[in-house]
């Protein structure tokens, strides 16, 4: 009998769908993105996007873009990639473009991870870590941050063939000092280790240094926060060009469109832009944490475009609820029971977010 019949079979039945599937895809539970409302007027707050659009010059360029979508794009993105390399200051050829970092993320555990071996990260973090490892048949070894968010001393001891930090944190916001990571990249040679980027244009420090200086590093950096384009799909993977090469053997061949490579090459040329919008929103989150201190939250130190706000010990899913009602969308982490995380919305749509949180707190 086949694998199928034996797993799908149910008397005369037909097999469910799930037995078409390999065990590890039917076992796992569907990544949950955050919740995206068609309706335009509600604030959101619940994905750590830029409340600021794109500037005109890339709209633009995409716009010309168009005119050659009847042929493929450049398939390793190269124009890109030397941009990127140039503003990262890493060798072109260690730089692999993805369509959003998250395609870079699943390249990563393709490439490096068989099934059953294992993945250390800290936890709470990004959620689709676990679910990447689980679609790969792979363990989790999840070890867990204290209440400081201070990077887990048995990460440097985690059996794990890869290693992922993701650095500011989210959902805490908190930062682990580049000289930290440089320890666990020089002590854990028998693993990669990953650092996710996704909101360090919003923070203090970098470690792209670690790529000049291990071979086992991979820095992953989105254009989907701070610059404006979680539509357009378009992260990077920056390590030695030796491992790039092999990174990019798992890629689909055409993984980022014209219009993607066009918006992000004018994004790229357009510092100003992004540190502007960076800038503006490190502001609103200082006047965002200190408003909701006065509201009693404790709120941890962030270093990206988002915070974490806790009261200890209260559930606070009713407070995301009450605040939808109000159409503003915040997020809620059934593993985070009293906190909450809060995108760094523009200034106006920060300040109905404190007004309506009063006006909830208050009754
Ligand atoms: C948003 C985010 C990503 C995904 O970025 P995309 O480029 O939009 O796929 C990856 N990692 C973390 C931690 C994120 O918050």
């Amino acid at each position: 009998m086949s694998d199928v019949m034996a797993r799908g079979m149910q008397g005369d039945a037909e097999p469910q769908p799930a037995a078409y599937v390999r065990a590890a895809v039917a076992a796992v539970a569907a990544y949950t993105p955050g919740e995206q409302p068609s309706d335009p007027a509600v604030i959101k707050l619940n994905t750590n996007e830029n409340p600021y659009p794109p500037t005109a010059r890339v709209r633009t360029a995409i716009a010309e873009a168009c005119r050659d979508l009847h042929l493929y794009p450049d398939p390793s993105a190269r124009r890109l990639r030397e941009l990127a390399a140039e503003l990262y200051r890493v060798d072109p050829e260690g730089v692999v473009a993805g369509n959003g970092s998250d395609e870079l993320l699943s390249i990563l555990m393709r490439a490096v991870i068989d099934p059953g071996q294992s993945v250390a990260y800290p936890v709470p973090t990004y959620s689709l870590y676990d679910t990447l490892v689980a679609l790969q048949a792979a363990n989790a070894v999840r070890i867990p941050f204290g209440d400081d968010f201070v990077l887990p001393a048995g990460l440097f001891a985690a059996p794990a063939r890869m290693l992922i930090v993701c650095n500011p944190n989210s959902p805490s916001g908190t930062v682990t000092p580049v000289g930290r990571l440089d320890e666990l990249a020089r002590k854990r040679r028998d693993a990669l280790v990953v650092i996710d980027e996704a909101y360090v244009d919003f923070a203090a420090e970098t470690s792209l240094d670690l790529v000049g200086r291990h071979p086992n590093v991979v820095v992953l950096r989105t254009m989907s926060k701070s610059y404006s384009l979680a539509g357009l799909r378009v992260g990077f993977a920056l390590t030695r060009p030796g491992l790039a090469a092999q990174l990019a053997k798992v890629k689909d061949s055409y993984n980022l469109s014209r219009l993607a490579q066009a918006g992000a090459i004018a994004a790229l040329e357009d510092q100003g832009t992004m540190l502007a919008h960076a800038g503006r929103m490190r502001a609103t989150r200082s006047r965002l944490t200190a408003a909701l201190e006065t509201l009693g939250f404790e709120v941890l130190p962030s270093q990206a475009n988002f915070v974490l706000a806790r009261r200890r010990g209260e559930a606070l899913e009713a407070l995301a609820d009450a605040l939808k009602t109000r159409r503003i969308l915040v997020r809620y982490f059934a593993a985070l029971p009293d906190a909450l995380r809060i995108s760094i919305g523009s200034d106006e749509q920060i300040d109905r977010l404190i007004a309506a949180l009063r006006a909830i707190l208050a009754r």
